[in-house]
């Protein structure tokens, strides 16, 4: 791999290799874009099969997050970091608080928060080494698990798409098909079964499944799901699940779920168009996680969270409005108007390089002594 092609192609504007051979760490931040403000992303602990692989993961998660802070209309450039291990063999204390001091070295330029193989403890040993943390847990102030403000926010994405789709956004009136009982899933299942849509359920797991039944959910095979004539589905599992095999299975009106990266690859985007089928774009309904940790902020507060879920509900909206007024697929509209924000955003300042300190009002510090 060339190294300056590949970061030059994706746009980055700093990767940082962070190395502690005392404590086995071997971790990468990709700094994506920090026109918007600090970029803000989670750390993810994967045994990745080779370093090129864990370079390219990072490179697209943290470009990722660039587009939903802005297409969120958050003050939020985007960030990411992987460190390479095995999550269930390779964490230590000494490793993680390795990392924050790696992070705290950035000045505020790159802000970690929980993602896949990383949970509130490992956190906690960051936190210990720098403030440039989110998501850590109410103790010491924080916005804690995320995932019931991320299934608040896909339902107001999922009503935006009712909305232009049938012109009514009652949830008693519809049906949804929901692939992944997980912690965003349930919080959804549980969400939607309260304002009374009729909703279907898979997992891999049985006891996941089981959960989803107990809140009212209808029980479907891990396959059968595509295959539901239903008005939403809703994928909460994996990603690449909107592809050539599952596309025409689908008798659904509208994708619209909290899932990372839908779309197997910009194709299965323009194939759901041509099939009829409204595609609200997967950053943008899955943002709540991403809004209620920015709220640490400026003092964390559940209230506020929850309303600014709401936002999810006009972004959606404001989507479809590109989409149609330039003639444009919704994913397609959805990057437009993250780098149409960007640019004109990018206009009135400087990029973000660390020199103002970011204040997190109500947050009770580790001791550092
Ligand atoms: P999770 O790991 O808690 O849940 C995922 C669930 O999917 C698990 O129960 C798993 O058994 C199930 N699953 C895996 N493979 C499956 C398959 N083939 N068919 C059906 N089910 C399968 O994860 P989560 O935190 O609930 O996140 C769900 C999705 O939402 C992920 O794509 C994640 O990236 C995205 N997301 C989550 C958050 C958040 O706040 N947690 C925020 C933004 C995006």
């Amino acid at each position: 791999m060339e190294l300056f092609d590949t970061i030059h192609e994706s746009e980055h504007e700093q990767i940082v290799f962070c190395h502690n051979k005392d404590v086995g760490l071997k971790a990468i931040i990709g700094i994506h874009n920090t026109t918007l403000g600090p970029a803000l992303g989670g750390t993810r602990m994967w045994p990745y099969a080779s370093e090129e692989e864990a370079l390219r993961d990072v490179l697209r998660l943290s470009r990722g997050m660039t587009y939903k802070a802005a297409v969120s209309g958050l003050n939020l450039g985007g960030g990411k970091a992987v460190i390479i291990g095995d999550p269930r063999e390779d964490k230590s204390e000494a490793l993680f608080r390795a990392f924050g001091r790696f992070i705290d070295s950035l000045a505020g330029r790159y802000i970690t928060a929980e993602d896949v193989g990383i949970d509130v403890n490992d956190m906690e040993f960051i936190f210990q080494e720098t403030e440039n943390v989110v998501g850590v847990h109410q103790a010491h102030g924080g916005s804690g698990d995320p995932s019931p403000y991320t299934a608040h926010g896909s339902i107001q994405g999922a009503k935006a798409a009712l909305q232009k789709v049938f012109g009514d956004e009652d949830l008693s009136h519809y049906s949804f098909a929901i692939q992944g009982a997980g912690h965003v899933g349930l919080h959804l299942v549980k969400q939607l079964r309260s304002e009374g849509a009729k909703v279907f359920i898979t997992d891999i797991m049985e006891d996941s499944v089981a959960q989803a039944v107990e809140l009212g959910a209808e029980a479907v095979g891990t396959d059968e799901i595509y295959d539901l004539d239903v008005d939403v589905f809703a994928p909460c599992a994996l990603g690449a699940v909107i592809n050539e095999e599952t596309l025409p299975r689908l008798k659904c009106k509208i994708v619209a779920g909290p899932a990372n990266n839908q779309l197997a690859n910009n194709e299965a985007g323009n194939e759901l168009e041509k099939r009829g089928i409204l595609y609200a774009p997967d950053y943008a309904v899955n943002a709540g996680g991403l809004m209620n940790v920015s709220i640490e902020f400026e003092g964390y507060n559940r209230e506020r969270a929850k309303r600014m879920m709401r936002t999810i509900y006009y972004n959606v909206t404001q989507i479809f409005k590109i989409s149609d007024r330039d003639g444009i697929t919704t994913w397609q509209a959805a990057d437009r108007m993250a780098e149409e924000r960007i640019q004109s955003i990018g206009k009135i300042k400087l990029p973000f390089m660390g020199h103002r300190p970011h204040r997190f009002p109500g947050r009770k510090g580790m001791d550092r002594s």
